[in-house]
């Protein structure tokens, strides 16, 4: 689904829940009684936002095709911040303006300890970095919103009144919550009955790896990603994202994997024969995307992933667009599918691949960090380019300021990042 028409969804939903919840009330009373009756808007909008937040983050295709997963996540992060500012409302004008704070009623205490519960989520879903907790840790408790919304549920259906407008919709969210439930359990059975394996393993440079995977065929367009999970040993390791990096074209997958934490740095035990559970493809970083006359691929270190895959498929399907890769690193050591590269590079006439060292004194090419007098300089004066920017935050950031510095359209400049 198109972002646009999600959004449109979303505003009109809006709309129709403020007209449900004002159509119970005569506003002519005037203003203390229209302030008390702000407390049930306050409710019926987080509602709305709170359920929003499991649609965003539900990985669903329908939405993730128009969104990409990265974008889905920043959205439901800003929805999220919205729909608890809301829920801190309602309660806050309940208390004030009701002119009765005595907390009655197991859904009153149910209400509230829902609230607390968002709270405690959502600040570490925020603190998590400076608070120094592993990633798995938070992400597990973050999850169990899924345990807060059905409370809410308990909630709602105790205050609402039945028969009213506002009643039919809490009915239609809750049906399309738990169906989305009943869809994730489905996606996770047929994951789990089709597993792929590990045919091998290929240490690429000194800390990283590919991982070569066999099974099921996967419909994916180069520079995609998928969530992996190994089976290795007996035991299930936690769900991480990582670029395909061989082009759709071959009858195996690969994933190449640097050694940054705790998983990847487990990736090079990994045996032949071991199992893998694949839920892919994701993301809308690819050139296939976009209808492009002249393409430059601008990486940061293990940021590679999205484009050798894009230019391992335009290898093998002979696709003419110019293509110039700007690959940014400390120095030669860290480098992975040099002679792959050089291989493409000598049989595509398209192809120019540039390798800029940040660290190394002796490198022949360019050196210091990718900036606007590099990209300008290997940019051809045929114009007409879109730029596909993948590494570290850093280099994303000041590439962009480059690109923007130079003029260039924000249509025209795509972006992926590897953490969400
Ligand atoms: C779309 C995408 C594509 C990626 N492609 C590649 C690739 O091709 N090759 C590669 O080496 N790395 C890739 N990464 C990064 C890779 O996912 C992380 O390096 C890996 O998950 C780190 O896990 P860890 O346990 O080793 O490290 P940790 O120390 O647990 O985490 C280090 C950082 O990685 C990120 N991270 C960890 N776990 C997850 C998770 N489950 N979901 C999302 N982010 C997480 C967080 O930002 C975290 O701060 C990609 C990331 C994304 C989002």
């Amino acid at each position: 689904m198109k972002q646009r028409i999600f959004w449109f969804l979303v505003s009109i939903m809006t709309f129709l829940l403020i007209y449900a919840w004002g159509a119970r009330y005569d506003f002519s009373l005037g203003g203390p009684l229209v302030l008390r009756q702000l407390n049930l808007l306050f409710a019926v909008l987080g509602f709305f936002f709170f359920f929003l937040q499991f649609i965003l983050s539900s990985r669903a295709r329908l939405v993730e095709k128009g969104f990409g997963l990265n974008k889905m996540i920043l959205k439901h992060r800003h929805v999220g911040r919205i729909a608890l500012g809301f829920l801190i409302l309602h309660p806050v004008f309940f208390f004030l303006f009701q002119g009765d704070v005595v907390i009655r009623g197991t859904s009153m205490i149910i209400g509230l300890i829902v609230l607390l519960g968002l709270m405690v989520t959502a600040a570490l879903a925020s603190l998590h970095k400076k608070l120094n907790l592993p990633y798995e840790l938070w992400l597990n408790i973050h999850k169990a919103n899924y345990v807060l919304f059905p409370l809410v549920l308990v909630h709602v259906f105790d205050r609402a009144t039945p028969g009213t407008p506002l009643y039919y919709f809490w009915g239609v969210f809750t049906a399309v919550f738990f169906l989305l439930i009943v869809l994730i359990f489905r996606k996770e059975v047929d994951i789990r009955r089709n597993p792929y394996q590990v045919v091998e393993v290929k240490q690429e440079a000194n800390d990283i790896w590919s991982l070569f995977l066999h099974g099921r065929p996967l419909d994916y367009q180069p520079g995609q990603f998928m969530y992996l999970r190994l089976l290795r040993k007996g035991m299930i390791s936690s769900s991480h994202p990582f670029t395909i990096s061989s082009s759709p074209t071959w009858n195996r997958l690969a994933v190449t994997i640097k050694n940054s934490g705790d998983f990847t740095a487990t990736v090079k035990d990994t045996k032949p024969g071991d199992k893998a559970y694949v839920d892919a493809p994701y993301g809308v970083f690819s050139f296939l995307r976009c209808e492009c006359k002249n393409i430059m691929f601008i990486a940061g270190g293990i940021g590679i992933t999205p484009f050798i895959s894009m230019i391992r498929y335009m290898y093998e399907e002979k696709i003419s667009i110019p293509v110039t890769l700007l690959w940014a690193n400390k120095s030669e050591e860290e480098l992975c599918f040099r002679d792959e590269l050089a291989k493409m590079e000598k049989e595509m006439d398209n192809l120019k691949v540039v390798y800029v060292m940040s660290r190394q004194e002796d490198w022949k090419m360019e050196k210091g960090r990718i900036n606007r007098n590099i990209i300008e300089k290997y940019k051809t004066d045929k114009g007409g380019y879109d730029y596909f920017i993948c590494g570290p935050p850093p280099m994303s950031k000041a590439v962009m300021a480059a690109l923007k510095d130079m003029g260039v359209p924000k249509d025209k400049i795509h972006h992926e990042l590897f953490e969400f």
